[in-house]
């Protein structure tokens, strides 16, 4: 028997679906695991997403199992081919793979109907003519039961011809549907007749104009995970009275397989929404620049910002799976995609708010090249060459004119270390008529080459610079959370788009960069020293005007702000 103790490849114990699956697998149940992810293509995918999709991929790969990639695409009237295609490429790009295993429910639409005739067969389907609205108040509430429709006591043959006429565009949409025939009064609604058809003159993106009825997403569902002989139906909480259904389905069509579904808790997480419904009005309606905008919460989002496959793999492991609805802090995403970057990211050196300085005692015609290394941590990462010149930038708030004791960087008379460089010491400068500070000068003291004295001598502050004639003119984003309250949709009677932040983009142009970033490539992450990792935009950057965007701070700001 599976004991709590056994671990997942991580060092956690199982969590319960695992311990269900192991289980299952040991005592031969289902030697083969088969999962599936489904995604309705109606658009993109996030981060909550990525929970199910680690959840159903990882267990397939640690148990030697196959998950299938299975669209969902029974509203022909809110999907498109994009989506497909968008929600593809970002499962492979999480790092998994479905093989030959890529499935549509509108594959199964013949099947499925075949299905829908059955249940009629046996007494348990009906078409009823009542309306939308009509049918759901004869549904009842949860304290009251529903009333019978009129129409529940046609025979099969007649439900048999009217289903048939559906099928063949003989009624007008809404004013028919084939609905179950369960339990009026069941204390779960969902089993109170359920539609299983409705009327949809609408062109499907796969079957084209061959069907104008189109099943409900309870019967589709249980009944593709059938025909694909899935083993273990993963889905979140809210599907679990929809379990009823799912097995009245199976049971009352006596099919050859019955797919156990198991409910786990969603993934919410605070300082975002998640719905599709909401993602795509922020979408519609320009408050972010699209789909793959760097602040949404989108696996296309992310991956722009700069987050690694690997950091939102992470992530998903790390706040496990469980049946308890609970909050995930954003820092905890965060955190994952710093712990990361702080792996892999290769430092550099870039002045975001340049100011310049003048070295009045470096000789104008002297060139040097400072060895750096890419990763202090990890020589294995190698080094790079930064050229050293007269005139340099610094980050503007590494000065002030009247700098507090506790200021460790420069001030007037003050010295500081340029990191792999030089002691400078800030001998006077100069400011333009609205007092701004244009130009330092500076003297250097050339025993202090690498960034140590030669007398013993100290200096508290370390600042990074960039060799001004070097230089590699940038623009940076600097984005934050999107959204600046931890649930913007926690109050039904205020539009979640009122706690928008308005600080969360923010764009620095002028931005002057060590020349290394001329050549590297769009997506590709680093460090700049002292200030958070940046990933180079794919969209924005052009060839000598790289575009980087912050992908995290070096600390959680929003800690201290609490
Ligand atoms: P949304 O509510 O954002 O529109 P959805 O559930 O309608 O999402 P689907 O395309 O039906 O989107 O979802 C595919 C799979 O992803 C489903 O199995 C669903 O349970 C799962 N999923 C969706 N959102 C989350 C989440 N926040 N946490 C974990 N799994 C999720
Ligand atoms: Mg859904």
């Amino acid at each position: 028997m599976s004991t709590s103790t056994e671990t997942s490849g991580s060092d956690r114990p199982l969590d319960f679906i695992r311990q269900i699956v192991d289980q299952d697998q040991k005592s031969g149940k289902h030697s083969v695991p088969v999962t599936r992810f489904p995604p309705e293509p109606n658009g993109f995918l996030h981060i909550g997403h990525a929970k199910s999709i680690c959840l159903n991929f990882g267990i397939s790969n640690e148990y030697r199992g196959r998950c299938h990639l299975r669209f969902d695409d029974t509203n022909p009237s809110k999907e498109e081919v994009e989506y497909v295609e968008s929600i593809k490429a970002d499962v492979q790009w999480l790092g998994f793979d479905w093989q030959d295993h890529l499935y549509f429910a509108s594959d199964y639409f013949d099947k499925l109907y075949d299905y829908a005739e059955q249940l009629i067969h046996r007494g348990k389907a009906y078409v009823c003519d009542l309306s939308a609205d009509e049918i759901r108040n004869y549904r009842g509430t949860l304290t009251e039961p529903g009333k019978d429709s009129p129409y529940r006591g046609r025979s099969v043959e007649e439900n048999l011809e009217l289903f048939r006429k559906m099928r063949d565009g003989a009624y007008a949409e809404g004013s028919r549907v084939l609905r179950a025939k369960i339990d009026m009064s069941s204390p779960a609604i969902v089993m109170r007749d359920p539609v299983l058809y409705r009327i949809v003159y609408a062109s499907h993106h796969r079957t084209g104009d061959k069907w104008c009825i189109y099943p409900m997403y309870d019967f589709t569902h249980c009944l593709s995970d059938m025909l694909e002989e899935i083993t273990h139906s993963l889905c979140t909480l809210e599907f679990q009275d929809n379990r009823l259904l799912y097995d009245w389905v199976l049971d009352t069509l006596e099919t050859p397989c019955h797919p156990r579904q198991i409910e786990f808790a969603r993934l919410n997480l605070t300082y975002t929404v998640m719905s599709k419904r909401k993602l795509l009005q922020l979408v519609d309606e320009y408050h972010v620049d699209g789909w793959d905008d760097p602040r949404m919460l989108t696996i296309s989002g992310l991956r722009r910002r700069g987050f690694t496959p690997n950091s939102i793999r992470k992530f998903c492991d790390l706040i496990g799976i469980g049946k308890k609805q609970s909050w995930i802090d954003m820092g905890v995403l965060e955190n994952a995609v710093r712990d990361d970057l702080n792996e892999t990211a290769p430092r550099v050196m870039g002045v975001l708010e340049p100011l310049k300085v003048v070295i009045d005692n470096y000789p104008e015609d002297m060139d040097e090249e400072i060895t750096a290394q890419n990763h202090p941590q990890k020589p294995e990462m190698g080094t790079r060459i930064l050229p050293f010149s007269r005139e340099l930038y610094i980050e503007r708030n590494d000065f002030m004119e009247e700098p507090p004791r506790k200021f460790f960087r420069l001030g007037p008379g003050r010295e500081v270390r340029l990191r792999y460089g030089y002691y400078i010491t800030c001998v006077s400068y100069e400011k333009d008529a609205d007092g701004n500070v244009t130009l330092l000068h500076c003297t250097y003291d050339p025993e202090t080459k690498g960034g140590t004295s030669t007398d013993g001598r100290k200096v508290k502050g370390t600042i990074h610079w960039v060799s001004a004639k070097d230089a590699v003119d940038g623009k940076v984003y600097l984005y934050d959370r999107l959204f600046d309250v931890e649930h913007p949709d926690g109050d039904k009677d205020v539009d979640f788009k009122t706690h928008l932040n308005p600080e969360s983009r923010k764009i620095l142009e002028g931005c002057k960069l060590e020349p290394s970033l001329a050549e590297i490539e769009a997506g590709v992450q680093v460090q700049f020293e002292r200030q958070g990792y940046y990933c180079l935009d794919a969209v924005l950057s052009t060839p000598g005007k790289p575009v980087f965007n912050r992908v995290v701070t070096l600390r959680d700001s929003w800690a201290k702000i609490k």
